[in-house]
């Protein structure tokens, strides 16, 4: 039974049940992990430590992302090893840059808090690491569609992306409401700060106001679908973002057939052993 699950886990199951299945219920390993977030996940972990001022941190992390041998990467970006440093150094200069004409106050981020639930799982701890919370003034930012100058505290989450966010995406966007809810006291505002892979990296923040009714939809969500978790079926939802899924293969066919086909039966007799 699954007691405890991070932000990015929720958005899973809301997303496509059956990968909770692979990762939570079955803890099937990620063997090979998309280009796409070897990248995201190198960056990301260089830049919380760059938001709260300890420089180095980026090359730290790229040279831990080049000897991590434990997950095999899509080697069309570890063939350019050279070529991905220097997108990796254009953008966490353009990050402290931006960091730095914005002024910006950060402070600490807070994780975890127990949601009540209802039947067999009774509560449900949901962990999240927020990349930042800051104080601005004036500062701009992309709400509703429109740019605006916002003052207040507002929670960051950082987002590197092959191209520029859609206006509207911090709109119902469960990491930002389940952030806002999570932290001990509520900020002002939730933002994505997207970092784009281009050549010239551009910056992006695209925010939500946080109200009362933004906190009160996350905690309805979220009971959903624990309580949806009390069922014990994980269907397959299977659409475009299957690309970006670490369980490709499983799910669509695999090298490995095997391995495949006995993921497959496990999965079969553990969903006819529900209630
Ligand atoms: S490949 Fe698609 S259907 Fe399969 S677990 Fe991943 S997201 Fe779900």
């Amino acid at each position: 039974m699954i007691s405890r699950i991070s932000i990015t886990g929720l958005k899973d199951f809301l997303l496509c049940p059956r990968k909770i299945y692979f990762s939570n219920v079955l803890r099937i390993e990620k063997k090979k992990k998309s280009v796409r977030f070897a990248f995201g996940t190198a960056f990301h972990s260089g830049a919380t430590p760059v938001w709260l001022g300890r420089k180095n941190a980026f090359a730290l992390s790229w040279v831990g992302f080049r000897g991590d041998k434990s997950i095999t990467y899509d080697d069309r970006l570890l063939g350019n090893w050279d070529g991905c440093m220097e997108k990796g150094r254009v953008m966490s200069k353009g990050l402290e840059t931006f960091l730095h004409e914005n002024d910006l106050e950060i402070v600490n981020g807070k994780r975890g808090l127990e949601i009540p639930g209802t039947k067999e799982i009774d509560k449900m701890t949901v962990s999240y690491r927020v990349d930042a919370r800051a104080k601005v003034k004036r500062f701009p930012m992309i709400i509703g569609g429109v740019e605006k100058k916002i003052s207040g505290s507002v929670i960051f989450d950082l987002k590197t992306a092959a191209q520029q966010y859609p206006i509207h995406a911090a709109r119902r966007s469960i990491q930002l409401s389940g952030y806002s809810y999570l932290s001990e006291e509520p900020p002002d505002f939730a933002a994505f700060l997207i970092v784009t892979k281009a050549k010239s990296p551009k910056i992006q923040v695209v925010g939500v106001k946080v109200d009362q009714r933004l906190l009160k939809e996350f905690e309805e969500t979220t009971k959903g679908a624990i309580a949806y978790l009390n069922t014990g079926v994980y269907p397959a939802n299977r659409g475009d973002h299957c690309n970006y899924c670490d369980f490709y293969e499983l799910c669509y066919g695999s090298k490995d057939g095997d391995k495949k086909k006995n993921v497959n039966k496990l999965f079969k007799r553990r969903s006819r052993s529900r209630p």
